[in-house]
């Protein structure tokens, strides 16, 4: 979907435990003190589709075409009600989480990555940057105090290295910025910073 507006679009990717609530958080304060109208948001979004998602976490997961296909609706809507108009606005967002994730984690469940893609970019336009917040499976899990013992462990681990694999792939894309989430949070915060004061 093409672009026509003035507004500045952020989005962070990276697999859980990588950071990008800590550093959407602190990229959106340093934004604001900068003069900038920003809206830090997320997805699954906080409509009704993004609502099913998040309790398919405790009532029990989806069928990965349900799954893919709530996804879909979510963003579009977020997309049309909120994203756009923001951006028409000449406003920031800041979005933890878009259609990448879709391609990682619906990709590990099966589904053309590709094809996702095209799907998303028919009605979900592109970021002016994305941070892929790149960290080893192994250290990402360290933080969000998983343990790896068991098989069942193991198994999340070829999967998580699968979602990681899947952001490092968009890494040519002319908007994306690989970011070394192993550093301070600070140094993590400050090279965000500037690439986004210099866009
Ligand atoms: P995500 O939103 O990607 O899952 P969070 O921002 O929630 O990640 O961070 C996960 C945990 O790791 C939190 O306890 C956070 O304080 C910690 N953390 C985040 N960034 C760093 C960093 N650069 N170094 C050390 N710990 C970090
Ligand atoms: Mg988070």
């Amino acid at each position: 979907m093409k672009r026509n507006d003035s507004g500045l679009f952020i989005v962070i990717e990276g697999i859980d435990g990588t950071g990008k609530s800590t550093q959407a958080k602190l990229l959106q304060k340093a934004l604001l003190d900068q003069g900038q109208t920003v809206t830090l948001d997320h997805e699954p979004s906080d409509g009704p589709y993004g609502k099913i998602l998040r309790d398919s976490a405790t009532t029990g997961r989806l069928s990965p075409q349900e799954e893919l296909d709530l996804f879909h609706k979510d963003r579009k809507q977020h997309v049309d009600e909120l994203i756009i108009p923001a951006l028409n606005r000449g406003e920031t967002i800041i979005l933890d989480r878009y259609y990448f994730s879709t391609m990682a984690y619906q990709g590990q469940r099966g589904f053309d990555q590709k094809e996702i893609q095209n799907t998303n970019l028919s009605f979900a336009p592109n970021p002016d940057i994305l941070f892929i917040l790149d960290l080893s499976v192994d250290h990402a899990r360290k933080r969000i105090g998983a343990r790896g013992d068991n098989t069942n462990e193991f198994e999340k681990h070829d999967a998580l290295q699968y979602c990681r694999d899947t952001f490092l792939s968009v890494k040519n894309e002319t908007f994306a910025h690989v970011i070394d989430a192993s550093k301070t949070i600070q140094e993590v915060h400050q090279q965000m910073l500037n690439i986004s004061l210099n866009k």
